[in-house]
């Protein structure tokens, strides 16, 4: 068997057609959708996420403001900074770019962003409503991954789904979500005993854990949806998932590819997330 490609790039550029017409629409309304973006420090990685983030507001026709912060800014200059954008009404959503020098406690920086314009909805008001079912903002990764799986018509009820990782941002959400679609959900992580015996069950088996090509073919049931989100680099410094994906994608049905999988539907998300947030404040 060979398994069927979900290709997240091409998904992502449907979904961001409709959220460019949808953005038109409320300039239309005279709201243009406002991102501010923190950066704090040096991180090169980050740096390079949050390049992509404003590129593709502009694509979009949104709103971006990047603010840059040197990597030794206190607690206090952070807060106050969120505190002021909470206050900008040109700005619907915030996001602070992951990971923060280490004299500031990310728990509390989270959770000085306004939940309603916490876009990356990684504040503890935005988990518990997604974990009680109720509206709130969906962290994007998973939520990426929920649109990867609706749009190549995976359903989901009464499925056995197995999520290898349990990360605040990936792994946990993503299982929640997954619940709250009526799959039956497993969650594996670092200390699971025999992880193969758990993954080998699942219908879909959803892997983040970081490791390049952690996932193989003995770990994988037939026709088992694979949707794979690792971001790493294999000892040539290429670009890999967590998913040896020339032996699985051999007995997987479905299988997302790393590049173009799960992570072009990340900014995608966070994107829709914040043409939201800019209509909920003119409901
Ligand atoms: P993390 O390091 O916070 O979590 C990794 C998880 O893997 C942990 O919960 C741990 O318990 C589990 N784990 C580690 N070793 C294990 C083992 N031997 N067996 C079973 N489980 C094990 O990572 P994260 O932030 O959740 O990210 C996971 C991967 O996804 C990384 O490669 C990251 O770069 C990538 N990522 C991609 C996107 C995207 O947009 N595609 C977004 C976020 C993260």
């Amino acid at each position: 068997m060979t398994a069927k490609i979900i290709n997240g790039k091409d998904i992502a550029a449907k979904k961001k057609i409709e959220i460019a017409q949808e953005v038109k629409q409320l300039k239309a309304k005279g709201v243009t959708p406002g991102l501010a973006v923190i950066l704090v420090g040096n991180n090169h990685a980050s740096r390079t996420y949050v390049t992509n983030k404003q590129k593709t507001c502009e694509e979009l026709g949104m709103y971006s403001i990047l603010i840059e912060m040197p990597e030794e800014t206190t607690e206090e200059e952070l807060l106050t900074k969120i505190k002021g954008l909470n206050g900008d009404t040109k700005i619907h959503g915030i996001l602070v770019q992951l990971p923060l020098p280490k004299q500031i406690d990310e728990k509390k920086v989270i959770e000085a962003i306004a939940p309603e314009k916490d876009v990356d909805g990684f504040h503890p008001i935005n988990i518990g409503r997604m974990l009680t079912g109720q509206n709130a903002f969906l962290p994007c990764t998973p939520y990426g991954i929920m649109v990867l799986l609706e749009e190549s018509g995976i359903s989901l009820s009464g499925k056995h789904a197995v999520v290898v990782g349990r990360s605040n941002i990936v792994g946990k959400p993503v299982g929640q979500l997954l619940l709250n679609h009526n799959a039956t959900v497993t969650y594996c992580h670092s200390k699971t005993k025999d992880l193969p015996f758990h993954t080998k069950q699942a219908d879909i088996l959803i892997a983040a854990v970081g490791i390049p090509n952690f996932i193989t073919a003995e770990h994988v049931k037939e026709g088992a949806v694979v949707i794979d989100v690792g971001i790493n680099r294999n000892e040539e410094g290429k670009l890999c998932g967590d998913v040896a994906f020339n032996e699985v994608s051999e007995i997987a049905g479905f299988i997302t590819p790393v590049p173009k999988g799960v992570g072009p539907m990340t900014i995608t998300m966070l994107m829709y997330n914040t043409v939201q947030s800019a209509k909920q404040s003119i409901e």
